[in-house]
């Protein structure tokens, strides 16, 4: 069981709340909209702006600062032991295109924070820490989301993604070029570093926290997400000369499978998510009886075994309700729920306790960089609560108090792991 020791303490006690809501506010300038929120989307020259922000901050402090081939930038903090593997401390500096202050940006910050706190403390870690922020969390400007984690914890290649293209039809490598460009950090390989652990602290964006007046929780782990294409295959017809029995109507076909499957899932606890986003109809005119419908679902729940069992349940009903119409059924993109490291969830939980945030554990049903770092080490989550539970919206806020008391948490906790 790791636990903090009296020097964690002194380090989550040196979190200056005025000082990380005065960065906080300082870095929401870049980007900053009329109605209070920000429009700092990925490989943007706002985004670069930030990542430059955060170097003159470190440089500032005498951190050196790196980034890698994805444009992730990481300000390092050196520890005693030169040589051994770093603790990261990250999240993003990227937004939606009418997003706000705290999603990303405040895990950022407070990392940043957290160097303030042992540095003013006149404390050397043992091993390096490392402050990160990865490139386009969001995926608003362009896909995959996580792009900067995903790359470097290695679930998805690089090489993969640099063809794609961004909204704005540039070319997502070229972009990644010209933002490393002008960022002021040197480069270093993608692989060249492998964390020893990895934590992550992030506003909710729900409103479990503050509807039980709870200012921080612990997160225990991620939904998967699992996109699902059902393509129902009807045949086009006259909509007033072709008789009702004679139809192969893709449309009905595909409102007979929601409401079937929605009956069917109903989740009695209300983990299960099932969303109906996305229905595609062709010819799509009112005088013609439809032809094809591609209907596309998002499926999301922490037990890979339930998501499973509901695209089989998928597969099953799909064919049965869409009769006489055929259908076809295609998984469009999964990932895979994660449980974080029980020995990270058990020293939040006591960083917690020692600072006085009793933190429940809870489960995040947003997706995080924390997904991928999981992959490749022992990572964990914090979450501090947000105004109504808004987020991806320019009046997204949260508490000051809150915001100190969770990076608190967070300071015991990286200072007990980079000295394990
Ligand atoms: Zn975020």
């Amino acid at each position: 069981m790791l636990r903090p020791d009296a020097k964690a303490a002194a380090v989550g006690n040196a979190v200056d709340q005025d000082r990380l809501w005065d960065l906080l506010m300082r870095l929401a300038e870049i980007g900053a909209l009329e109605n209070g929120g920000v429009n700092r989307q990925a490989l943007t020259e706002l985004d670069t702006e930030a990542k430059n922000f955060v170097i003159e901050w470190a440089r500032a402090r005498g951190f050196s600062a790196f980034q890698d081939d994805a444009a992730n930038l990481f300000v390092r903090m050196p520890g005693a032991a030169a040589s051994q593997d770093p603790l990261i401390v990250g999240s993003h500096l990227d937004s939606q295109p009418t997003g706000g202050k705290f999603d990303g940006a405040f895990g950022v910050l407070a990392g940043l924070e957290v160097l303030e706190s042992i540095r003013q403390q006149g404390l050397t870690p043992e091993r390096p820490i490392e402050v990160a922020a990865w490139t386009n969390e969001e995926a608003s400007r362009f896909l995959p989301g996580a792009t900067g984690s995903s790359a470097f914890a290695g679930t998805r290649e690089l090489s993969a993604v640099l063809d794609n293209r961004t909204v704005d039809g540039a070319r997502v490598g070229d972009e990644l070029a010209a933002s490393i460009a002008a960022t002021r950090a040197e480069l270093r390989p993608i692989h060249s570093v492998r964390p020893c652990a990895s934590l992550e602290i992030h506003i909710e964006q729900g409103p479990i926290l503050e509807q039980a007046g709870l200012p921080v929780g612990i997160v225990k782990g991620i939904q998967g997400v699992r996109r699902i294409q059902v393509e129902i295959l009807g045949e086009t017809a006259h909509a007033g000369t072709t008789q009702q029995a004679l139809r192969k109507d893709a449309l009905d076909g595909a409102a007979r499978i929601m409401v079937s499957l929605r009956s069917l899932t109903k989740d009695y606890d209300d983990i299960l998510r099932l969303t109906f986003g996305r229905i595609d109809s062709f010819p799509n005119s009112p005088g013609t009886v439809t032809g094809k419908v591609r209907l596309t679902i998002d499926l999301r729940h922490p037990d890979k075994a339930v998501m499973d069992k509901v695209e089989g349940l998928i597969r099953e009903v799909a064919p049965a309700q869409a009769h006489p119409c055929r259908t076809e059924v295609r998984v469009l993109s999964t990932v895979d729920p994660i449980a974080f490291d029980p020995s990270i969830i058990g020293l939040l939980e006591n960083c917690a306790n020692m600072m006085n945030a009793s933190g429940p554990l809870m489960l995040s049903g947003a997706g995080h960089d924390s997904l991928h770092l999981g992959r490749i080490c022992p990572t964990g989550m914090v979450f501090v609560a947000c105004e109504g539970g808004i987020s991806h919206h320019e009046a997204e806020n949260a508490k000051p108090f809150d915001l100190a008391l969770g990076t608190r948490v967070l300071a015991a906790a990286a200072w007990t792991l980079a000295n394990r």
